[in-house]
């Protein structure tokens, strides 16, 4: 294997009069002999090598050397180190600058190397017949084996494109058949809704299950859906179905919680995002009861609105109840003060509906852990079911979320990993830092500005977690 140094070592005219194809792996299996000259299978691939740069005929160096589309010549070596190092890379331009100043690096090294990365191999393997018999022979045997799971699914991922009727099950390692292919639809959790024909979809004790992630009570999205939406986006229209089809608008069942629910989608930069806007009317002056009752599922005592894993850590639930504290309280008490606040209400009535919120309640929390955002407001809202007209205007807490959930590669990605809560018992190096990832672009305005740039959230941007303790359940504050 040559890189670019060896390259500009030999004189110009040679490469240019050797052509492409045939010098590289020539000089490559020069020495890779030198290197290991016992092993069989690297005498085949040298004997046939040699075959291959002595009887090359002209019509194989004129496909091969020169590109017929932009009449350039293409090189095989910059191929190979963009796979060695960056196997998505979006070009080989970025190459010399990559590796320059690197020793170059003989053929058996370079194969070695890669045996770090097992699906790199195993691609290479099946991307030409010399790099099949360079590579290690059992290759593909050993993505079979139960430590390889991992790196098996990394490889198929890669054979996505080709299977639009297919989808890669992360529990079997395998592409099943799509039952319904662009029928696929989000139901609600208590509703059967298998995607493909998998042995583990009908089980009755579904172990391993498919990953999931929560939205709302009795909501969730699998992680086939983020696929389905992702290949839609990646590899067209008979891959998926549009981002689109999984919003829904809905509000949970009167003995559940007062809570409505809105839901939207968006992929942006190959990732999917979502938004969560789930509201309810407000009682003022509620007590620390009335409040839990409010804020509660009382069958899983998780928040009605959408949350993320770390919901339980941090000032999101004291956030919610200092905003409900902020609800005006309807005119008491009698008499001449009564009369007055009445007349008060009439002159300015908007002073007496709006509300401004305090430092603890107004900004808008990000999640250290996940990429997640939250923002709690109190809004007058119209309750059309209310048949007093002076009534029909309330306050309502809305509580708005917005998640990336990564690109849908695999449901091992940091993204799709952090927001499940998955990466929360790992060291502090392997965890999300959501303010190191996203950085000063909040995901809040990255997916508004994708619907409409100019109405961007302006809000004041906290940590959910200023102190940065971990308690979970075991946390006080958060009931
Ligand atoms: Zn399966
Ligand atoms: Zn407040
Ligand atoms: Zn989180």
């Amino acid at each position: 294997m040559e890189s670019k140094e060896t390259r500009s070592a030999l004189p110009v005219e040679t490469y240019r009069r050797r052509g492409t194809w045939s010098n590289p792996l020539n000089t490559a299996t020069i020495s890779m002999t030198r290197t290991n000259s016992s092993m069989s299978s690297t005498s085949l691939a040298d004997s046939k090598l040699r075959k291959m740069s002595t009887s090359a005929s002209p019509v194989v160096k004129e496909v091969w050397g020169i590109d017929k589309n932009t009449g350039e010549r293409k090189d095989p070596t910059d191929m190979l180190h963009s796979l060695a190092h960056d196997f998505d890379a979006p070009g080989t331009g970025r190459t010399p600058i990559l590796h320059s100043g690197k020793p170059p690096i003989p053929a058996t090294e370079f194969i070695l190397n890669l045996s770090t990365c097992l699906w790199q191999e195993a691609s290479l393997s099946l991307s030409c017949k010399p790099f099949q018999t360079l590579c290690h022979p059992g290759i593909l045997r050993q993505l079979k084996e139960p430590d390889n799971f991992r790196a098996r699914c990394a490889f198929l991922y890669r054979l996505d494109s080709t299977y639009p009727d297919h989808l890669l099950c992360y529990i079997c390692g395998v592409y099943h058949q799509r039952m319904r292919p662009g029928q696929e639809s989000l139901r609600p959790t208590n509703i059967a809704n298998p995607i493909f024909t998998c042995r583990h979809a009908f089980a009755i004790d579904p172990t391993p299950s498919v990953s999931k992630h929560r939205i709302t009570f009795g909501r969730h999205i699998s992680f086939p859906f983020i696929q389905l939406v992702l290949r839609h986006e990646l590899h067209g229209k008979s891959h998926g179905i549009h981002y689109d089809s999984l919003s829904r608008r809905y509000k949970d069942r009167t003995d559940i919680g007062p809570w409505r629910h809105q839901t939207s989608w968006a992929v942006i930069g190959g990732h999917l995002y979502m938004r969560v806007v789930s509201s309810a009317f407000v009682i003022p002056d509620l007590p620390p009861a009335g409040k839990r009752h409010l804020l509660y599922s009382r069958e899983d005592f998780v928040p009605f609105f959408s949350v993320c894993a770390h919901w339980r850590d941090g000032e999101l639930m004291s956030a919610c109840k200092c905003a409900l504290d902020h609800v005006p309280v309807p005119l008491s008490g009698g008499g001449i003060e009564r009369v007055g606040k009445e007349v008060l209400s009439r002159i300015q009535p908007a002073k007496s509906l709006l509300v401004s919120q305090c430092d603890v309640c107004k900004p808008m929390r990000r999640c250290p852990e996940c990429p997640t955002e939250y923002l709690i407001e109190i809004r007058l809202t119209e309750d059309k079911m209310e048949k007093v007209i002076s009534r029909r205007f309330r306050h309502a807490i809305a509580v708005t979320r917005w998640s990336d959930l990564g690109d849908g590669s695999s449901p091992w990605t940091l993204e799709w990993a952090a927001v499940n809560g998955h990466l929360d018992h790992l060291e502090e190096s392997m965890r999300f830092n959501s303010f190191g990832e996203s950085g000063r672009r909040a995901i809040s305005g990255i997916f508004e500005g994708f619907f409409n740039p100019e109405q961007v959230p302006g809000a004041r941007l906290l940590s959910l977690n200023p102190t940065g303790e971990r308690l979970g359940e075991r946390g006080h504050n958060w009931y």
